[in-house]
């Protein structure tokens, strides 16, 4: 066959070297079954010191307050005011399992394969088409799917902030937002906020002083306080903006989730030069699991977000992405909406009247006209600590307010949700509540 002949017989060194053949002269070579490797002997038995090699970035990450929500949230008869979550029993299942069944047959594996980073083109234009009936004109391009908002969030971090670089806030301000923010290592900067949203009126000198890289705001049923940006404030937010060249982030998954009027233009519907990101999501409109959200940005901030993106999940839940889609295309999310804000309004009056029946003094609360929340305000001596271990001794969860504030807060605040129980468990999880600040009032 044209080998060499010396090239053979150094085969033939090399496996007996190996021994993993025999030969000796007179009984031809034969093959040998590989030795089984030695057992492994372990010198030092001393656990590997994981805490050390940590990065410092997770070192700067704090109390894991959202992943004890959601394991509050998941245990029986607990009566949840705690997390931010949309009513299971309107979940639209039925019709999921139809589009589910419609999605498959019609594309097939396509369903199931990657889709590129930005998310499929035929869904980024359905985002633009519900942009534009929410008076934002939008191309496919200026939108980024993502695996959930809290994913913008994160890239948006990442693309843009260096440790010691400020981002303004409002104060309360939503905690994961401002979690992802001093885990960068930015200077958190807040601005309070009244009933018409964040006090505009202190923004210059801080643009000024911080020289922020982002205004991060929810001007529309913030959470926690459920206040709305004036249109005014929206205005002057803008112009700011403008002058300072700063952009905006503007947080808006409740805007959908009204249950009095029209609403007010988003600020990213108010910009004329291209300064806010927008970000929103199905989370709270829909539901949380399928994780899809999206941003809408100037195609350059699409592009290198979506470097980023590319880096950490490749490309957002092709299936999660073609179901939704239906569901756009089909008209079926302004049917849900309306189905959602009458029940949510239903369930927001029935924990106003509760609290209004049964509240001790010097207790106050807002009557949010949208989103997910009520913003109390306790009696100044209640020890927030003790009132958290009783109501969970009574199978009450609620989100305590300093959460949402950088420092201290001025005041005992919690954040109550009136989205996930039913009428009757938020009547009862409201007396039990009631009585277990009466009880901490009096200790
Ligand atoms: N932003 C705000 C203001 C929120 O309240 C939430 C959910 N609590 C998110 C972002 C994250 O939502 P998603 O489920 O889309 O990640």
């Amino acid at each position: 066959l044209g080998i060499n002949r010396s090239t053979v017989l150094n085969a033939y060194r090399e496996l007996k070297a190996d021994a993993l053949i025999d030969s000796h002269i007179g009984q031809g070579t034969v093959v040998l079954s590989p030795k089984p490797p030695e057992p492994f002997s372990f010198s030092s038995p001393a656990a590997l010191p994981w805490h050390q090699l940590f990065s410092g970035y997770v070192a700067s990450i704090k109390e894991p307050l959202l992943r004890d929500l959601m394991e509050i949230v998941g245990r029986e008869n607990v009566i949840s005011f705690a997390a931010g979550m949309a009513a299971p029993e309107l979940f639209p299942l039925e019709i999921f399992q139809k589009i589910y069944r419609r999605v498959t047959q019609s594309y097939g594996p396509a369903a199931f394969l990657h889709t590129p980073t930005e998310g499929c083109y035929f869904f980024r234009e359905s985002i633009s088409t519900f942009m534009g009936a929410r008076g934002v004109s939008l191309s496919p391009e200026e939108i980024l799917i993502l695996s959930g908002s809290q994913q913008g969030l994160d890239l948006l971090v990442r693309a843009f902030l260096d440790p010691g670089d400020a981002v303004i806030v409002e104060e309360p301000s939503f905690f994961s937002a401002i979690q992802a923010f001093q885990a960068a290592g930015a200077r958190v900067r807040e601005i309070p906020v009244d009933q018409n949203g964040m006090q505009v009126e202190l923004l210059e000198p801080m643009l000024i002083k911080y020289k922020p890289k982002f205004i991060y705001t929810l001007p529309t049923f913030q959470n926690p306080s459920g206040a709305v940006m004036s249109l005014q404030r929206r205005g002057r937010l803008l112009e700011l903006a403008y002058k300072y060249q700063v952009p905006v982030l503007e947080d808006d998954p409740y805007g959908e989730l009204r249950y009095e009027d029209q609403g007010l233009p988003s600020l990213k519907a108010l910009d004329t030069r291209g300064y806010v990101i927008y970000l929103s999501t199905f989370s709270k409109m829909l539901f949380p699991g399928l994780r899809v959200g999206w941003l809408a940005a100037p195609p350059p901030v699409v592009h290198k977000l979506a470097l980023i993106k590319q880096m950490v999940d490749l490309h957002p839940n092709s299936l999660a992405q073609y179901l939704i889609d239906a569901f756009l295309k089909e008209g079926l999310l302004d049917r849900h909406l309306d189905q959602v804000r009458r029940e949510y309004a239903l369930r927001r009056n029935v924990m106003l009247e509760e609290l209004t029946r049964w509240a001790p003094p010097e207790t106050y609360w807002n009557e949010p006209k949208g989103g997910y929340y009520l913003w109390c305000r306790l009696p100044e001596n209640t020890v927030l600590s003790k009132l958290l271990t009783k109501c969970a001794d009574r199978g009450v969860a609620f989100v305590p307010g300093d959460v949402f504030f950088t420092g201290s807060p001025p005041g005992n605040y919690i954040r109550l949700n009136f989205t996930f129980s039913k009428p009757e468990k938020i009547r009862a999880g409201v007396k039990q509540f009631i009585s277990a600040l009466n009880e901490t009032l009096q200790e």
